[in-house]
């Protein structure tokens, strides 16, 4: 197998589920006493928190493509950035190493478009949800158009995602607001529902959604998996 890098701890609430996910790949696909190959370096999340509050992407730019570097050289082969968030600062990541990025929008809209589907709501972090580099990326290399929560439910879905479940906090009341909000987007048109933050799958079960929900964690899990096993 060849060896992946995680950049996780954004937050480890989800590097967890990340780590727990491409071990349990490895065993279901070549059995037996195989596990992924992994090199995790996880980082102080309230540090890079701080830099997305001020805006300086640029500094969380340059933390984490140190961190590539220092995977790469460790002997990673690929890259997991295990976070939607902070692909906003794919492009230094990616030019600082050799190595490829597998891009969590890639692994996103490939599944988006291998079912067919046009239109997608989108809930993530504010920035995800509102700014380009996600969405562009679904539009112009799959054709899909997003839609996302109104705007006071923009704040709250962002504000649960940092207040509460980034530190493990997972509440009834979120959930049926999270339910609520893809509620409406559905009757607004959406086909499915994307799980554009890596700790929103730990909320919802999707028992009680009314539209379907595609995870980014999982498909991004694929992804690493396929590139583990050279597929
Ligand atoms: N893990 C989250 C995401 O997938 C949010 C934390 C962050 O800002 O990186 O976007």
């Amino acid at each position: 197998m060849r060896q992946l890098g995680i950049l996780g701890g954004m937050s480890w609430e989800s590097t967890s589920s990340y780590y727990r996910l491409l071990n349990q790949g490895v065993r279901q696909r070549l059995g037996g006493l195989h596990s992924a190959p992994l090199l995790l370096h996880s980082v102080d999340f309230a540090q890079i928190a701080a830099l997305q509050q001020q805006g300086d992407w640029d500094a969380a730019g340059q933390v984490l493509a140190e961190i590539a570097q220092r995977l790469e050289g460790a002997g990673a082969t690929a890259l997991l950035l295990a976070t939607n968030t902070m692909h906003k600062v794919a492009p230094a990541i990616e030019a600082a190493v050799d190595i490829p990025l597998l891009h969590i929008g890639d692994a996103v809209g490939q599944a988006l478009q291998q079912r067919g589907i046009k239109r997608a709501a989108l809930l993530g972090t504010r920035f995800t949800m509102l700014e380009d580099f996600y969405r562009q990326r679904l539009a112009e290399r799959f054709a899909i158009e997003v839609l996302i929560p109104l705007e006071d439910q923009v704040e709250e879905v962002d504000r649960v995602i940092f207040a509460e479940l980034c530190q493990g906090r997972f509440e009834t009341a979120s959930r049926d607001y999270y339910l609520k909000c893809m509620a409406q987007l559905r009757e607004r048109g959406a086909e499915v529902a994307i799980l554009g933050c890596t700790e929103i799958g730990l909320l919802l079960d999707g028992s009680q959604a009314t539209l379907e929900m595609l995870d980014s964690t999982e498909l991004h899990v694929e992804m690493g998996l396929d590139w583990l096993l050279g597929e």
